[in-house]
This record gives C-alpha cells, structure tokens and sequence, in this order.
C-alpha cells in the first residue's frame, strides 16, 4: 500500500467513522463510556488516560467481548496519535459494536490539552485478570499495585498454605515464597488442594509452583525446600512484607515468631484441629500488637500439643482458616480496613459459630514483655511429625 493508498484509505474511514475530541472523550467517560487505549504495553507503560482500560490493538477482537458485552454500549477508541484507533473502531463496527468513535490526535492530544493522565497504568492483562477487585474503591489500580509489590512468605504449602497462596497469587501478589521439605502425600489430598493427585510423590514447593503458575502466571513464585530451623529461620523470612504462618508443629512457629519480631515482619497465624480453627494478627510493628507467645507463652508439654497428625481435621477447616489468613494479609498489604490485631477469631465448623476473644498483649510475656530477652533462636525437640 503505498502512502496515498494509506491516505484515501484513513478518509474513507474518516466518513463513516465518528471522530470526537480528547475533551468530549473525558465528558462521555464520565457518563460511562468504556475508554479503551489501544497502544502496546510498552506504549502505555508512560501512562494513558485515566480510566482508560489497556488493551492492545492485537488482542482486541480476541478481548472486547469480556471487555464490553454489550455491543450497543457506547466505546472510545485511543491510540497514540489517532490512526490505529481508527482501524481499530472499524473492526469494532464490523463485530457489531454500533457505538464507536475515534479520539482524534491520540494519546498525544490528550496529554497536550492537560487531561488527566494515570501512570503506573496496568496492561491489558492485568487490568482483565483484576477487573474485579479494581472496581473496589479501596483497591483500585494504587491498591493492585501495592499487591503487586508485596513479598509474602508462606510456612508450609500444606493445610493453611495451600489456599492462602492460591487466593494471594488470584489476587496479583507480586511474590510468593514458599516453605516446606515435604513431599506431596495421597493422605494430604483431601485438604491442601493446591497440590493434584498425578504430582503425588513431588515436593510440595514444586507442586505449588505448578498450580500456582496455572492460575496466575504474572506473580513470581520462590521455592524454599528446607525445614524451617533456628539457623535458617531469619535468612527465610528476610526481605518479606509479612509471614504466613501455616506452620504444622511448635517448634517452627515459636522460630517464626521470635523472627517475625526481629524483622517487624507481621504475622498472620492460623491454627487447626478437628472441627475447629484459630485465626489473628501479631504485628510487631504495632506497640499495642501482642505476639504468638502471649497467647501460648511457652510450648505445651507433647501429649497436649493439639496439631498432631493423629488428631484429624475435616478437609475444609483448613481451607477456611487458610482463606481468613489470605484475607488478613491482603487487608495489611493494601493498608485497608482493621486487622484481626490483638483479637483471636475461633471458628467452630460442627455448631458454624465464629467467636472473638480479646487479645491484649502481655507486659510478662517471654516473647515481647517488658523483660523479654532474646537469646538467639533456638530449636525446640519436634513434638509432632506434620499435620497441617
Ligand atoms: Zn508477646
């Protein structure tokens, strides 16, 4: 095509397709027409309209539909100076889209005449894959990217683990660490669903990764196969925004907890048994907050230590517990709402009553009292093999 095909072409387009001002596009938007930057990824990642939705011109047959049901919906079309938005409007009318029009002169104009401009602006992906939790005012695309570079560390990819990963990479957690030794285990099927039956035998971390990258291959997923110990407990968690604590046996979570405080990393513990489960928030960077051995101030003599395997557990307490965890720290990574912090949840699935009880922290207590010595970690004698 030479450029006078190009030319004739583009005003033949010009007659039959309506082309409006950036300013008339900001009024339309906000009686709800749906704005839609047709540019790259790499184009928009300067920034693009204020609530404009990314999505490139090569995916956008493929997308519209999710994007905009209904065809008699009003679309606005912009690129970076005018033309591809054009084409692009032409291929919307000819899907059947009857209410479509071309922003004249771009993104250019647009950012020339002062209007308002969102950088950090998500791609077309994200911006699908999170479509509903950015509808949230209390998320929103400063939200999505505060999830987006947060760093959560998981205890465990077992019971409480294997829902809270999924549910915090689903929601677009920049990072993932995980923590665990074991191997996947028919025995564990019925609970820690993030693992499948054929990966029976692989390490939990790996299977994790598996399903984790199925569900949602924008977050990074870090795989740690070591018990949690006292000469590693520090090195794990560092560099983490909070800690998951999906710990099957004491001993780690006493580790978990005397680093949680070292790092003013919060805690999001979650505990199992039976028909029922436990759920708080210890937050060491709060003065108010208490700690894991407020509530249990020394570790329990083995016959009484409830999380042992031979307990038992109805395969969906964890995945409840588990998903409150998720919650919690979804609520701490956006800053929103008030945190389960000096408050200890109960849940009881056989009468389904969820009770509260007053938390406060301990002025005596041998983690974060007023007299609280810290002595290195140590390593309790393991009174349980896993449970989770
Ligand atoms: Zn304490």
């Amino acid at each position: 095509m030479t450029t006078l095909d190009r030319d004739r072409w583009l005003a033949s387009l010009r007659a039959s397709i309506p082309e409006i001002s950036p300013a008339d596009a900001l009024t339309r938007q906000t009686q709800g027409s749906v704005l839609i930057d047709v540019r790259e990824d790499g184009e928009r990642a300067g920034g693009m309209p204020l609530g404009a939705v990314g999505l490139s011109r090569g995916f956008l047959e493929l997308r519209i539909e999710q994007l905009v049901p209904d065809r008699s919906d009003s679309v606005l079309l912009l690129c970076g100076s005018g033309q591809r938005s054009l084409l692009a409007a032409e291929t919307l009318q000819r899907m059947g889209y009857s209410q479509v029009a071309s922003i004249s002169g771009g993104f250019q104009r647009w950012k020339s005449e002062g209007l308002p401009v969102a950088t950090n602006a998500l791609d077309s992906d994200a911006a699908e894959r999170y479509a509903r939790q950015l509808q949230l005012p209390q998320v929103g695309e400063a939200g999505q990217a505060k999830l987006a570079s947060a760093r959560v560390v998981l205890l465990g990819a077992g019971g409480l683990g294997a829902p809270a990963a999924l549910y915090l990479a689903a929601a677009g957690v920049g990072e993932l660490t995980l923590i665990d030794d074991d191997r996947v285990e028919r025995s564990n099927l019925h609970r820690q669903i993030i693992h499948a039956d054929a990966r029976v035998g692989m390490a939990k971390t790996e299977s994790a990764r598996i399903a984790l990258a199925a569900l949602n291959p924008r977050v990074r997923v870090e795989i740690r196969n070591e018990r949690l110990q006292a000469d590693n407990v520090e090195r794990l968690l560092a560099e983490h925004d909070l800690v998951i604590d999906g710990a099957d046996n004491f001993p780690a979570r006493y580790l978990v907890s005397a680093a949680s405080r070292r790092l003013k990393l919060p805690m999001v513990y979650g505990a199992v048994e039976r028909f029922s489960g436990q759920v708080s928030v210890f937050d060491p960077r709060r003065h108010d907050s208490p700690c894991y051995r407020c509530l249990f101030p020394e570790p329990p003599a083995a016959a009484d230590a409830p999380n042992c395997s031979e307990a038992g557990v109805l395969g969906v307490l964890p995945g409840i517990v588990g998903l409150l965890q998720a919650t919690e720290a979804l609520k701490l990574m956006l800053g929103i709402g008030e945190p389960l912090v000096g408050r200890l949840l109960h849940i009881d699935a056989l009468s389904m009553r969820f009770r509260e009880t007053r938390l406060p922290r301990d002025p005596a207590c041998p983690g974060c009292g007023d007299s609280a010595a810290f002595n290195g970690y140590q390593d309790l004698v393991q009174m349980c093999a896993s449970a989770g």
